[in-house]
């Protein structure tokens, strides 16, 4: 039905609707952690001031201590504003009257600027860092949170690739700007900014010359981000196809080998190996190249400082220059220099870790705007199931514009087994997940004991179906908390005794660890079977009031089949049960089987009834059952023309 076309990558359009993503993550995140931001922000600027200190000092040191000069008249002359204090009532209370009392103060003061810049260098890094973490944190967990509530469309194979990067890359990319690039922000303005302003205090006219390398640095870095960052989106994209392939010939090396394809796919590896390495090289060697021209550029700026101010202080102003220029002044002024080219250089990587983070926090605020097509009514009661019965009354749903499933109808009286049966891609899936509400029907309605489930509230709901799939999903931790897993609180016993209900007791009691063995990547690894025993004993344990199998028998021998199978007929005896199943045996008890063919409704009844019938059910049947070979040419004939229009769809991607 009419919903929107899905794009290729929603993620697309969820970065377009996000506009200003940076002012709205200082909003709404740099709000709460306001205090560490402050912290940052002042302890950088003072961190920076003290570091400048040292080379201003030693300046004015050398001239009113080892040269003639006064210590009133250089600052006086630093700093015009200064005049009053610079009398000689300030030297001699504030700064000592004597030349080695000056000697010692400035010794103090270089001190003071050391320790006191280590200490704002700590708190500086302190506040950068926790403003970075805590907003890193807090946007991981809001995005995880935001996403468990998406649409499952949003969960098909690939995209949760894409999430897994937005969760990982995106939100540490974030913290990397928040941290460092912030820093060196507050670290470059208060370095130009300052030097800049001492310089000209100092000195206008010799500031122009050592400041004229500044424009130049910074044109030359943004012409060298322009030109390195479309190198590094193709470094990105040889590295994925490089690790694609990997994962894929690593994945699929039993082929490999049964092949005898090593050859062919070494040659395949080297060649994706060869674009990263001519893509890395195609950046590294624009890299190379950086760092020198930047010290050609700084070289310059200095030597000429070094020319013009040297020249000026033992033979007087060179060229257009005027006035005087003290030793000590022409000290600092080569001090300066060298400070603030290399902070600088940096000025490239600002800009680009800016519009890194930028990118990366559009990702993010698109995923956690992204609407859920679930919406849960306000005024939604608790569901309340008294005899389990269940009705789909003319439901009809697609995913996309086309309609998967139309005018289902049928009716379960509670506590019986309906199954549903047909070939795949019918829709049988679609039916079950309509039911647990992973999708809203588009026109007719699923009802519970007579009550729409879109009036029901969406955990009530779930908490009285149970599901038990062919994937059987286990996570990490012990066989006890994957049974636990949804009935959280059940004691051991409980356990144990839905454990022996679902036919797993014996097996688990022969796991090294019995109830408390590791399973997962670190722990024991368990067949297919023991897998859907647990989730049987799992949802024996949740004890729902409807049950859902979807192919819960499927991939198992026959006997652990025989084994599930008696555990799943306890399980669903006295309950209302909808059951998928490829093996139509295992059905065949069914109170009503519901036969769908292309999302429609094409048989129902009870299995006798449905041979009777002697349509698709029957041939199904005769053909599992080994009493016909094939079905009917006009069976065979729709399939291939079904799994001939699926491919063309699968193609069309
Ligand atoms: P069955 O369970 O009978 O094999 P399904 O209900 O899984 O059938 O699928 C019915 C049809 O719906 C198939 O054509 C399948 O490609 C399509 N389909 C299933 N899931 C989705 C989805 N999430 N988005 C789009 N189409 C889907």
């Amino acid at each position: 039905m009419s919903h929107p076309a899905e794009e290729d990558d929603p993620f697309e359009d969820l970065r377009e609707k996000s506009s200003n993503p940076m002012r709205r993550l200082f909003a709404e995140y740099g709000r709460q952690n306001k205090l560490q931001f402050v912290v940052g922000v002042i302890a950088s600027v003072v961190a920076r001031v003290l570091d400048l200190i040292p080379p201003l000092v030693l300046g004015f040191a050398i001239d009113a201590i080892f040269q003639d000069s006064e210590y009133a008249t250089i600052l006086a002359d630093f700093l015009p504003g200064f005049l009053p204090f610079a009398t000689e009532a300030a030297v001699g209370s504030v700064i000592p009257a004597t030349r080695t009392g000056q000697f010692w103060m400035t010794i103090g003061l270089i001190a003071f600027g050391f320790f006191g810049g280590a200490a704002f260098h700590w708190t500086r890094n302190w506040g950068w860092n926790s403003f970075a973490q805590n907003i890193q944190h807090a946007i991981r967990t809001d995005t995880y949170d935001k996403m468990q509530r998406l649409n499952m469309d949003f969960f098909a194979q690939k995209q949760t690739g894409e999430m897994m990067s937005i969760l990982s890359n995106d939100v540490n990319r974030l913290e990397r700007f928040l941290n460092e690039g912030m820093n060196s922000v507050f670290r470059l303005s208060v370095m130009v900014v300052a030097i800049a302003g001492i310089m000209i205090a100092l000195n206008p006219q010799l500031a122009l010359v050592a400041l004229l390398p500044v424009p130049i640095i910074a044109l030359f870095t943004y012409y060298f981000v322009r030109r390195i960052q479309p190198r590094y989106a193709e470094v990105r994209s040889t590295v994925g196809d490089l690790n694609s392939r990997l994962e894929n010939n690593l994945g699929g090396v039993q082929v490999i080998k049964t092949s005898n394809t090593e050859l062919f796919e070494s040659e395949r590896v080297d060649d994706v190996s060869q674009d990263y390495f001519d893509a890395n090289w195609g950046a590294i060697s624009i890299r190379i190249r950086f760092f020198p021209a930047l010290r050609i550029i700084a070289g310059v700026g200095f030597v000429a400082t070094f020319v013009v101010g040297g020249l000026w202080v033992f033979s007087g102003a060179p060229g257009p220059f005027t006035g005087t220029l003290r030793v000590g002044e022409f000290t600092t002024f080569i001090l300066f220099t060298q400070r603030f080219i290399w902070p600088m250089a940096q000025f490239g990587s600002i800009i680009n870790m800016y519009q890194r983070a930028r990118a990366s926090s559009a990702r993010i605020f698109g995923l956690m705007d992204e609407p859920s097509r679930i919406v849960e009514d306000p005024d939604a009661e608790p569901l309340d199931v008294t005899d389990g019965q269940i009705q789909y009354d003319d439901v009809t749903f697609g995913y996309d514009e086309e309609d998967i499933v139309r005018d289902i109808s049928f009716d379960v009286e509670g506590g019986n087994t309906v199954a549903l049966v047909g070939p795949t891609g019918a829709g049988k899936s679609t039916v079950l997940k309509l039911l647990l509400r992973m999708y809203d029907v588009d026109e007719g309605a699923i009802r519970i004991d007579g009550t729409d489930l879109r009036d029901v509230t969406i955990p009530s709901l779930r908490q009285s179906l149970g599901y038990v799939s062919q994937e059987s999903f286990m996570f990490y931790g012990t066989v006890e908390e994957n049974i636990e897993y949804g009935s959280f609180g059940a004691d051991h016993d409980e356990v144990v005794e839905a454990a022996k209900a679902a036919e797993a007791h014996e097996f688990i009691t022969n796991l090294p660890e019995g109830y408390d063995t590791e399973i997962g990547e670190r722990g024991v690894k368990l067949s297919g079977g023991q897998r859907q025993r647990l989730s049987i004993a799992r949802a024996v344990l949740k004890d729902p009031d409807i049950l859902i199998l979807d192919e819960a028998t499927s991939d198992v021998d026959t006997e652990t089949e025989m084994l599930i199978q008696r555990s799943l007929d306890e399980l669903t005896a006295n309950r209302t049960t909808f059951a998928i199943a490829h093996r139509l045996s295992t059905i065949k008890d069914a109170d009503q089987i519901v036969v769908l063919e292309e999302g429609q409704t094409v048989e129902r009844g009870t299995h006798e009834e449905l041979l009777a019938n002697d349509e698709l059910y029957a041939h199904l049947w005769g053909v599992q059952a080994g009493e016909i070979d094939e079905l009917p040419e006009e069976f065979i004939e729709r399939a291939s023309k079904r799994a001939s229009r699926t491919s063309a769809e699968a193609g069309d991607d």
